[in-house]
């Protein structure tokens, strides 16, 4: 590949066309069978990036037609009174979504929150049920990042089947979930981590080559095969003495200034598979009110 080839994938682009994708959808709802999709978001304590994300999300899915409804507790909040509130949303009828914002204080245990939420309503798929039925192949509600990432591959792509894909990071919410969605789309998949051997070796095996780490520009552009799809979801605020005093940027997981002329695409970062968590949260709680009340689930394609 000649240097600088790698095509941009704009993840921010897409998510503007799934975005809008999902207002049409939940204009007919409402219009149609009269059901406006709501989606609940809970958060537990001052995180200020946890309060930049929840004013985000509200303020998008009320731009797509949704009903939005916020839960601010404070941070020395009990398990029980979480519990509590989760159980209140399970039984409400305007809410179709439930999402907990992570990570919670430490005296809340998140995988128990996360379990108490009715797995209809599981819009973030992290529910035991909803991995349960991505790994056996069943109408789960499938995690945002990972399906975001399929999104944009198969957009760039096309058929993904065949392809060598190499995932570092096996996490519940990105790395394991996206395993089993390339899985599904018959890709040769490798889970790595930190514990995998030549993990430099196993990257330049790689067709699609995602990294899902936390580590920022891990990935070096030597680790990357000739014309892969290279999908970096880190997100990383590193210092930035060169915009000033305390400056600081967001990097990805991957070297981009390196990797850009080897790859054959590229995810930036900002502007890649961020935006399209959100837009995800929004279609699976599209997905979620149509399931819900045994409505069919409009098509996704775009
Ligand atoms: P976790 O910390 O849960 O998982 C990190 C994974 O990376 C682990 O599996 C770990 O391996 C692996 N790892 C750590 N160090 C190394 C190493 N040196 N070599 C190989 N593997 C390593 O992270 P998340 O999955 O939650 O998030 C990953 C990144 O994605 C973060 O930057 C996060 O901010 C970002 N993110 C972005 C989102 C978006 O919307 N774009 C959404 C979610 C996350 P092991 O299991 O062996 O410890």
């Amino acid at each position: 590949m000649a240097a600088d080839s790698a095509k941009i994938i704009d993840g921010k682009a897409f998510a503007g066309r799934l975005t809008a994708a999902v207002a049409v959808q939940v204009a007919a709802l409402v219009a149609g069978p009269d059901v406006r999709p709501g989606l609940a978001v809970v958060l537990v304590g001052d995180n200020p990036a946890s309060a930049v994300y929840v004013r985000n999300k509200g303020r998008q899915t009320l731009a797509a037609g949704m009903a939005s409804f916020e839960h601010k507790l404070p941070a020395h909040t009990s398990e029980a009174a979480l519990l509590a509130l989760i159980d209140q949303l399970n039984g409400d009828d305007a809410v179709d979504g439930i999402l907990v914002q992570l990570p919670l204080p430490e005296q809340i245990d998140a995988q128990a929150v996360i379990n108490a939420i009715d797995p209809a309503k599981d819009v973030d798929g992290f529910h035991v049920v909803n991995a349960g039925k991505l790994a056996t192949g069943g109408d789960a509600l499938v995690p945002c990042t990972p399906l975001g990432c399929v999104m944009l591959l198969k957009d760039c792509l096309g058929d993904l089947a065949g392809r060598k894909a190499v995932i570092v990071g096996r996490s519940n919410i990105v790395g394991k979930p996206l395993a089993q969605l390339l899985l599904a789309e018959n890709c040769t998949v490798t889970l790595a981590h930190s514990r995998t051997r030549d993990l430099a070796g196993e990257c330049r095996r790689a067709d699609i080559l995602v990294a899902a780490v936390g580590r920022p520009e891990m990935v070096r552009g030597d680790w990357i095969k000739p014309g892969a799809a290279v999908i970096d979801v880190g997100i990383n605020r590193v210092d930035a003495p060169d915009k000033g005093p305390g400056a600081t940027r967001l990097v990805g997981d991957v070297a981009f200034g390196e990797a850009a002329p080897v790859a054959g695409a590229i995810t930036p970062v900002p502007g890649g598979v961020g935006p399209m968590t959100i837009a995800c949260l929004l279609r699976n709680t599209v997905t979620a009110a149509c399931r819900r009340r045994g409505l069919p689930v409009p098509d996704a394609a775009l």
